[in-house]
């Protein structure tokens, strides 16, 4: 099979798929393609050639629409955006100066994420001591059951494959022990914004844990009755055909158990699903694996990463089939002072620039295994 090259093409590649391939690419996507056709003023000539290469893709440009019809969820992407070449930030000179001015104003002894023992509150259980972190109680919660998984590395931006590891297990001996003490409260959430770009208030390296009750959260419960709904039409595992049409179109890299997707419905830049039925040794290194592409190959500088994951407990809901789930996206430049989300994003679908095709091709590395 010959691989597409761009998002632009990807109907025509879809079409190209084994016919089981096929029909699963068509039972979750749906894609449509529309032409956009500015006329700008003779005056505008030199500005678009500046920007944009030529003024013949400015005048006809391409807009892919792809959406999955079984989450809902959905992107727009303009190849006029997506073939320019990603950019880099050029902000790493400023952020270092950002971190250097938090640990001045700290008269070099840390912030306060540096003596997270005296500077922020424990859990009624007590804290969780991992191999590179500690866990704090959230002084400010998002649920009842909330923590921060509070780094030892000030560096938000450093990391290595045992750190987050670490992170990830931290967080997950939180939860069981939180869920020991209140049973009820039984569906994990991991989270990690990095920068404040991503929404983190602070600078020093932390990622968060939340315990919920009563029913998963929103987005969560929204993937499992969608793939049970496609599992009662079809007769198949969503997560499962998901990956397979990825693998088939070369969105897939595989990661020992692991598989790493660049999402074709991403919510903002370079969405990428880790997927893999437990939280394995695997699952933690693919984590590891895309963090890195995105900081060193892609120059992304805040990002956040999410886990969906099943119940801590036996449940009234099935959750059966419903795999560990990563989702990682960029959030942009640090120096901009524009959002990166809209009404578009909030309200409607997802305007996205960067190709999945182009993050597939950055995550792909002869060193994994099984590259699709
Ligand atoms: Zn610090």
């Amino acid at each position: 099979m010959t691989k597409p090259r761009a998002i632009s093409s990807l109907a025509e590649a879809a079409a190209t798929l084994p016919a089981d391939l096929r029909t699963a690419f068509d039972r979750i996507f749906h894609v449509s393609v529309s032409l956009g056709q500015p006329a700008p003023p003779s005056t505008m000539q030199a500005w678009i050639v500046d920007h944009f290469g030529s003024a013949d893709a400015v005048r006809r440009q391409r807009i892919v629409k792809v959406t999955n019809r079984v989450t809902l969820e959905g992107a727009l992407f303009n190849p006029l955006r997506a073939q320019r070449p990603i950019e880099a930030p050029h902000a790493t000179a400023s952020l270092e100066n950002e971190i250097d001015n938090i640990r001045t104003e700290y008269q070099w002894e840390g912030c306060n994420f540096c003596h997270p023992l005296t500077a922020t509150p424990a859990d009624v259980f007590g804290r969780v001591r991992g191999r590179h972190s500690l866990t704090a109680s959230n002084v400010a919660k998002c649920d009842g059951w909330h923590a921060v998984i509070v780094f030892d590395e000030h560096h938000p931006l450093h990391f290595s494959a045992d750190q987050v590891a670490d992170y990830l297990d931290t967080g997950q001996q939180w939860a069981r022990m939180a869920h020991q003490l209140d049973p009820e409260a039984c569906y994990p959430f991991f989270l990690w914004n990095c920068l404040w770009r991503s929404g983190a208030s602070i600078l020093h390296g932390h990622a968060q844990m939340v315990l919920t009750r009563g029913m998963h959260y929103a987005r969560v419960e929204h993937w499992r009755q969608a793939a049970i709904r496609y599992q009662q039409a079809h007769g198949a595992n969503y997560f499962a055909d998901l990956v397979a049409v990825h693998r088939a179109l070369g969105l897939a890299v595989d990661h020992g158990t692991a598989t790493i997707l660049a999402s074709l419905t991403p919510f903002k830049e370079k969405e990428t699903h880790v997927i893999a039925p437990c939280l394995n040794d695997d699952l933690k290194s693919a984590l590891n694996w895309v963090l890195n592409t995105f900081v060193e190959r892609l120059d992304v500088q805040s990002f956040n990463v999410a886990l969906y994951q099943p119940p801590l407990t036996h449940t009234a809901e099935n959750w059966d089939g419903f795999p560990f789930v990563f989702r990682i996206l960029e959030r942009g430049d640090l120096r901009s002072p524009t959002s990166d989300v809209g009404s578009m994003e909030f309200f409607a679908q997802s305007v996205v620039v960067t190709d999945p095709f182009r993050v597939a091709d950055a995550l792909y590395d002869e060193s994994t295994e099984g590259i699709s």
